[in-house]
């Protein structure tokens, strides 16, 4: 379905006070639109208290003012809070807001299905629908504050979908997130499944946003395991484009590793895994595999603890993703997954 109307939240300054001039009203409103999105966060008009209604009407005549609705919100605020939501064509994704101590991150998709297909990702099992636009990664971020009360501390782009498969609307989200709203680039990390000639397009931006990589294994025959043709690219390319990246944006990257029992999690693994990350000056995050319908299962912890002393012992800085929201439904896609289940899309 094509958009009917242009994107509210994706509007410049310049194309609202457009808009204002065309719509015959006066120039400051321009103004009082753009602080009530990027100020105050708002993500509806009805939030923006001190518009004339002939002027909200006007908006909701010519925009998507947003073009995103809740549909479900599971979790709890103290641990992860996932929220489906459901686009203007009736498709849905997934944001989750994470707490970190007294600091907030948002976990914020950016294609509806992912075309990668890992098999044990709930994303990518149905393939890929459609990529998001920017005012739909936007809506993301203003709907995750909303649930805040306030700006996120953090954002990564690890819900659903291969982000660097859509740069030309993730690229001008980010310009847009560090630009009109503020927030600084080394608090956003772009998660990918190391799909080559986005990494290098990521890199050429020669900006300080973080990067993670998802290797998952540090040889090819295991990563074919996980992640099918075509879209798999070789361990020493993809270490060779973060290394890349590294030069341009003079930071470290992250090496994501998702354990999965019998297939990645061996001794042997992890100091294959410890001596190339520390080859490559990379950290690494463990992630044990959440449960989706895939035939994997996750690690038993003594094998999982065996995994990271291993990799530890290497010398290469590891860490594990903190366990929190398993009754969110915590892995990435699967509140969608279970809306697709449901059969009532
Ligand atoms: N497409 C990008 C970003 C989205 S996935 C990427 O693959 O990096 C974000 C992370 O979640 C990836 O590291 C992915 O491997 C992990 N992930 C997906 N499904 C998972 C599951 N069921 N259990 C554990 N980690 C999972
Ligand atoms: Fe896509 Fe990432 Fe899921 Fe793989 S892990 S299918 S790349 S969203």
């Amino acid at each position: 379905m094509v958009p009917e109307k242009d994107f509210l939240y994706s509007c410049t300054k310049a194309s609202l006070e457009e808009w204002c001039v065309k719509r015959t009203f006066p120039k400051f409103r321009s103004d009082q639109i753009f602080r009530h999105i990027h100020e105050r966060l708002a993500i509806s008009l009805a939030d923006m208290n001190n518009l004339p209604k002939d002027l909200k009407a006007a908006l909701e005549e010519d925009f998507y003012a947003p073009s995103s609705k809740i549909d479900v919100i599971s979790g709890s605020q103290d641990e992860v809070e996932k929220l489906r939501l459901e686009l203007f064509d009736g498709e849905f994704i997934e944001v989750a807001v994470i707490p970190m101590g007294e600091k907030r991150t948002l976990c914020l998709s950016t294609q509806v299905g992912c075309p990668v297909g890992c098999r044990f990702c709930a994303s990518g099992a149905n393939g890929l629908v459609r990529n998001l636009k920017c005012a739909e990664i936007i809506e993301e971020f203003l709907y995750g504050c909303s649930r805040i009360g306030g700006k996120c501390d953090n954002i990564v782009f690890m819900g659903i979908g291969e982000g660097l498969l859509n740069t030309s609307e993730l690229f001008p989200a980010l310009e847009k997130l560090t630009g009109d709203f503020g927030l600084s680039q080394r608090r956003i990390t772009v998660s990918t499944s190391g799909y080559i000639p986005g990494m290098e397009k990521f890199a050429a931006l020669k900006r300080e946003y973080n990067l993670a990589v998802s290797l998952h294994a540090p040889d090819d025959a295991t990563r074919a395991k996980l992640i099918p043709d075509p879209l798999r690219y070789s361990v020493a390319d993809i270490l060779a484009a973060a290394d890349n990246w590294s030069e341009n944006s003079g930071r470290q990257y992250t090496l994501e590793y998702t354990l999965v029992a019998g297939i990645n999690d061996s001794v042997d693994h992890a100091l294959q895994l410890g001596k190339l990350a520390y080859r490559h000056h990379a950290k690494i995050n463990l992630i044990p595999y959440n449960d989706t319908s895939s035939s994997f299962k996750r690690p038993a912890l003594r094998d999982i603890e065996r995994f990271e002393e291993a990799v530890a012992s290497t010398g290469a800085r590891v860490t594990r993703r903190v366990e929190k929201g398993k009754g969110a439904a915590a892995a990435c896609g699967q509140l969608r997954a279970e809306k697709l289940n449901q059969g009532d899309k």
